[in-house]
């Protein structure tokens, strides 16, 4: 009896690897074996040399390493257009933290998390940065759903549905970290929220720990100038400075939005090897401020891309994000040569993948790395003709084209159908919250 082949052959008619950089290539074959890459080479060389591969033609696609949406919070997607055109400090404290104060529950994140999960496969993201309460649910869902995140576990001064203070924030942290230690998919992050809503004393053993067990230090920094005097008051240096004397600059740490840079920190941010996760279009809807892209490029930082929650973006399309950051760079730049489209590209594969201590595992299409891929259709009047692959993907493309998505080798979008989550299940879940939440 003949076994049955475990090695799979995807045919794009375009390959992006993002590295090599710059290189796009024609009609070859990713060899896929026991969920990793295993081969990268001419479509004529892998068919002779796997004949009894499974193969799956793509004729008109680019295959792009699985996207990275490196700032989230999924759950928040259930409160998607319930407060828009409000400032950051309104936004949050009159609307986003009473609402959460009314809803947050364990029901509230697994549904909320799942709507997330959808959207975020059905546009090509393979992993994603997670910082919200119940992580412990947010954790269940992706699981089950198959890609792959890092969960934040939070932490934040005020009392809240899952913790009771700062202890139970911790105790809660270190659980999950036991729990999900050695999974193949999900990692862990201690996430404080805020350099406004953490004290000194959480920071410090949050560092503490960080430095003990490897972990990521996942926070919101500087999204808004209001921080800076904060932090001058209360504790006579910047925030930044603040965070260094804590020993909490390192490349463990993932700095997101830094709208309110200045000048000596591009060197600080070097020197510490400092992860900077932008948001632009969450930044531009609260116009909180703008991050500096090219600047922290030039300087030498990792930067990536993250969508935020969709309360204030409203939506979690990294090809959508993507575009913005380049479009914003150049016109802040005063400069259309900054953030080119191969640059914008790696915000969301490879930038992302180091930043969260993966870029030997994710972010390019390398023998040996694992198979998490997506197939974007080109064959749309929106992205011909094909000129250039790289620029149609950046600047042109939707993420309506994506056709598959595969995280470890497994197929969990397949031709445009979610193969793991029951979608019709989740709308009507969505819609369910929507008629609560409208009679309170
Ligand atoms: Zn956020």
């Amino acid at each position: 009896m003949k076994n049955k082949p475990v090695t799979s052959m995807l045919l794009p008619r375009y390959l992006v690897p993002v590295r090599p950089r710059d290189v796009v290539l024609l009609d070859h074959a990713v060899v896929v074996l026991d969920g990793r890459i295993a081969a990268v080479e001419p479509r004529e060389t892998a068919i002779e040399r796997f004949p009894d591969a499974d193969k799956l033609e793509l004729p008109h696609h680019v295959l792009l390493p699985g996207l990275v949406n490196m700032h989230t919070h999924s759950a928040m997607s259930l409160l998607r257009g319930y407060a828009d055109d409000l400032d950051l400090n309104t936004w949050l404290r009159d609307h986003i933290w009473p609402a959460e104060r009314r809803w947050l529950s364990a029901e509230f994140v697994r549904d909320g998390t799942e709507l997330a999960v959808a959207e975020m496969l059905r546009s090509g993201t393979t992993c994603f940065n997670e910082m919200y309460f119940f992580p412990e649910v947010i954790a269940e869902v992706v699981d089950a759903a198959g890609l792959r995140a890092c969960i934040g576990s939070p932490v934040i001064e005020f009392e809240t549905a899952w913790a009771s203070g700062f202890d139970d924030y911790f105790d809660k942290a270190e659980r999950l970290h036991r729990v999900l230690e050695g999974h193949s998919r999900l990692t862990v992050a201690l996430a404080p929220h805020a350099a406004y809503t953490v004290t000194d004393e959480m920071l410090t053993r949050i560092a503490d720990y960080s430095t003990r067990h490897g972990l990521p230090v996942h926070m919101h920094l500087l999204e808004i100038a209001w921080e800076i005097q904060h932090s001058l008051q209360e504790y006579g240096v910047r925030p930044l400075k603040r965070l260094e004397q804590l020993g909490l600059l390192n490349d463990r740490f993932l700095a997101v939005h830094m709208a309110h840079l200045g000048e000596d920190d591009f060197e600080l941010l070097a020197a510490t090897g400092v992860n900077v996760v932008h948001c632009p279009e969450s930044n531009l809807k609260l116009a909180s401020g703008f991050c500096p892209l090219s600047g922290l490029l030039r300087a030498g930082v990792n930067v990536s891309v993250g969508t935020d929650g969709a309360a204030s973006n409203n939506n979690l399309d990294l090809f959508g994000e993507l575009r913005t950051a380049a479009l914003l760079a150049k016109g802040l730049a005063a400069d259309p040569c900054v953030v080119d489209a191969m640059s914008a590209l790696e915000l969301v594969t490879i930038n992302a993948a180091k930043a969260l201590g993966l870029g030997h595992e994710l972010g390019s299409i390398e023998s040996g790395k694992s198979a998490d891929l997506v197939a974007l259709d080109l064959n749309w009047p929106e992205t011909q003709p094909v000129h250039h692959v790289v620029s149609q993907v950046v600047y042109a493309a939707s993420s309506r084209q994506v056709s598959d998505v595969w995280v470890c080798g497994r197929r969990l979008l397949d031709n445009g159908s979610l193969t793991t989550l029951d979608l019709p299940a989740i709308m009507a879940k969505a819609k369910a919250w929507n008629q609560r939440m409208a009679v309170q």
